[in-house]
C-alpha cells in the first residue's frame, strides 16, 4: 500500500481551514504566519512559496520576508526580535539552511518560544524530551500521522530510524518511543546497516542520499518511511532515499517522494501555526 501524504496532508489542511474559519468568528482575525527566507537556493524558494500556498489555502494571513543572502546575523536577529514582539504575528520560522555567516543555533533560539512553530527552540525540544506540553517539530509529527493513518500498529513494534539529525531523526525517534515502540537509531557508523533495518517492523529513512536503501535492507511487510528528498543522479527528478520501485514488493506500506513525507510537514506546519494562534488567544 502507497500511503499518499498529498491525500492525508489535504486532510489535515481541510480541518484547520474549517477551525480557522471558526476562528476568525470567535477572535476577529485568522492566524499569521510569517516566514523569513535569506538568500536564493532554490530549494529554499520553493519551499517557502509551498508553504505559503497551503497557509492561504487553509486561511491564514501569510507573509514572506525575502532578505538578501548578504544581511548581517546581528540584522537578522533584530528582525526577528521585532517580530516576536509583534501582537499580529502567531507563528515565526526561517527558513533553513542560512549563509555560513549567520548562526543558526542563535536564530533558531532567537525565536519566541510560543511563536516557534517549527518547534526547533531549545526550550520545545527539552519540553519533547521530557514529556511536557510543546510544539512537535512538523516532519516527525507528519511521519507519525502517516504511520496512523495507514493502520501500522506503533506499540511493541522494532522501529529503525537512520539518521540523527535534531530536525528529523532524533525527534521523530522520540514520538516513536512515546508511542512504545522499540527503537534503534542508525547512522553513518552503523556497522552491518542491512542487517539492522532488515530487521525493523518500522523504518524510517532521514539520511539525504538518492535510493540508498535498497530491497535486501527491508524486512518482509515492514512499514517504509522515506524522508529524504534528493535528485536522482541519472534523472535530475526528485527521488527519496529508498529505492521505491524495489522496496514497494517487500514493503506492507511505503511512503513515495514527491508526494510523501513532504506535505505532511507543510500541513503538520500549518496546525502548528494554528496551535500558537489559539494559545495566544486563549491566555489573553
Ligand atoms: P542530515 O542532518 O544531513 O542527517 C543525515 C543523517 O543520515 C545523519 O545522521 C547521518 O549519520 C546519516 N547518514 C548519512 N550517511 C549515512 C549512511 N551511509 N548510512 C547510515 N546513515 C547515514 O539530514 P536531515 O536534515 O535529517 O535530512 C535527511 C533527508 O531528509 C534529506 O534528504 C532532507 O532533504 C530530507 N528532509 C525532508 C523533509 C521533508 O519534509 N520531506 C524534512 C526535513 C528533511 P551521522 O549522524 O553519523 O553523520
Amino acid at each position: 500500500m502507497i500511503i499518499s501524504g498529498k491525500d492525508l496532508a489535504l486532510e489535515v489542511k481541510n480541518d484547520v481551514a474549517e477551525r480557522v474559519k471558526q476562528c476568525v468568528a470567535e477572535y476577529g482575525r485568522p492566524p499569521h504566519l510569517v516566514v523569513i527566507l535569506v538568500g536564493e537556493n532554490p530549494a529554499s524558494v520553493s519551499y517557502v512559496a509551498g508553504k505559503g500556498r497551503d497557509a492561504e489555502e487553509v486561511g491564514f494571513k501569510n507573509t514572506t520576508i525575502r532578505k538578501p543572502e548578504s544581511i548581517s546575523e546581528e540584522e537578522l536577529l533584530g528582525l526577528i526580535a521585532e517580530l516576536n514582539a509583534d501582537e499580529s504575528v502567531d507563528g515565526l520560522l526561517v527558513q533553513l539552511p542560512l549563509p555560513k555567516h549567520i548562526s543558526e543555533a542563535k536564530v533558531i533560539e532567537a525565536i519566541a518560544k510560543e511563536k516557534d512553530v517549527d518547534g526547533f527552540h531549545p526550550l520545545n525540544v527539552a519540553s519533547l524530551w521530557q514529556k511536557l506540553p510543546c510544539l512537535l517539530p512538523c516532519t516527525p509529527k507528519g511521519i507519525i500521522k502517516l504511520l496512523d493513518k495507514a493502520g501500522v500498529q506503533i506499540e511493541g513494534k522494532k522501529a529503525v530510524v537512520i539518521g540523527r539529525s535534531n530536525i528529523v531523526g532524533l525527534p521523530v525517534s522520540k514520538l516513536l518511543l512515546d508511542r512504545n515502540a522499540t527503537v534503534t537509531i542508525a547512522h553513518s557508523r552503523t556497522k552491518n546497516l542491512a542487517q539492522v533495518t532488515s530487521e525493523a517492523d518500522i523504518l524510517v529513512v532521514a539520511i539525504g542520499k538518492p535510493l540508498f536503501v535498497t530491497a535486501d535492507m527491508v524486512g518482509e511487510g515492514a512499514a517504509v518511511i522515506d524522508v529524504g528528498v534528493n535528485r536522482h543522479p541519472e534523472t535530475g527528478k526528485l527521488c527519496g532515499d529508498v529505492d521505491f520501485e524495489a522496496c514497494k514488493e517487500k514493503a506492507s506500506v511505503i511512503t513515495p517522494v514527491p508526494g510523501g513525507v513532504g506535505p505532511m510537514t507543510r500541513a503538520c506546519l500549518m496546525e502548528n501555526t494554528l496551535e500558537c494562534y489559539l494559545n495566544k488567544m486563549m491566555n489573553k
